[in-house]
């Protein structure tokens, strides 16, 4: 048996970060977190002052961009330096959703993606793995729970660093976010066919994890790890 590709998609705020890392971890599997790589490109296109589709492509197709374990889960380098402190500020989640409805920007990124899932032994989380980046994945998981869960996970995670955020702009911000992705042309935020949807609204990260590995077992069962 070989490794497998393993694709999480879903809004924002659904736990696939911290899901995918935990699963991951469980499987011994590398693991790319492919909304830090859109959320770089934005950091970038903000601190360069970049303006204009055009100019944003080009600057995209420049960036040396290469994605790394670290500490937190996955870390993002561009051009050498570690971006990741910097990508998930509100500044960053305000303009990201326009960065990436770009096409020459998402080409850029989905071969980077795509070069680094060319072996399996990998589970990434993103909007579009099941759809686009990797419609061949062998497991594809839509996870999703009610906008009021998503909105406060995330602001249970981002008051820490912004106190100055209410309950009430974090939901909206996630409400936008979802709006922008999943009503942009190009690759837009929904569940392949083919990917099995799973509400973890209550279910803890671990047991989502543990969800996920079953429904692995039971397509592949023996799976190497
Ligand atoms: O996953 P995260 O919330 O960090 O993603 C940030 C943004 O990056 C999303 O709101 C979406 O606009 C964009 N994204 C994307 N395609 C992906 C992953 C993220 O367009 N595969």
């Amino acid at each position: 048996m070989r490794k497998l590709s393993i694709a999480i998609d879903g809004p924002a705020g659904a736990g696939k970060s911290s899901v995918s890392k935990i699963l991951a971890g469980r499987l011994h599997y590398a693991y790319l977190d492919t909304g830090a790589m859109y959320r770089a490109v934005t950091y970038e296109v903000l601190t360069r002052k970049v303006e204009g589709e055009e100019s944003i492509i080009s600057m995209t197709e420049k960036l040396d961009m290469e994605v790394q374990p670290g500490e937190a889960g996955m870390e993002v380098f561009v051009d050498g330096k570690n971006v990741t402190p910097f990508i998930r500020t509100p500044e960053v989640s305000s303009k990201v959703s326009a960065v990436s409805a770009i096409g020459g920007v998402r080409k850029a990124m989905v071969a980077i993606q795509r070069k680094q899932a060319e072996k399996g032994g990998i589970v990434l989380d993103g909007r579009d793995i099941g759809t686009t980046v990797l419609p061949k994945a062998d497991v594809k998981i839509f996870l999703t729970a009610s906008v009021h869960t998503r909105a406060l996970r995330r602001f249970r995670e981002i008051t820490e660093g912004h106190p100055e955020m209410t309950m009430e702009e974090v939901e909206k911000e996630i409400s936008r976010r979802d709006y922008l992705d999943s009503h942009r042309e190009i690759s837009p935020l929904r569940k392949a066919e083919d990917a099995i949807l799973l509400d973890n609204g209550d279910l803890t990260l671990e047991s989502t994890a543990e969800a996920i590995i079953s429904i692995c077992e039971k397509k592949f069962p023996g799976f190497d790890r």
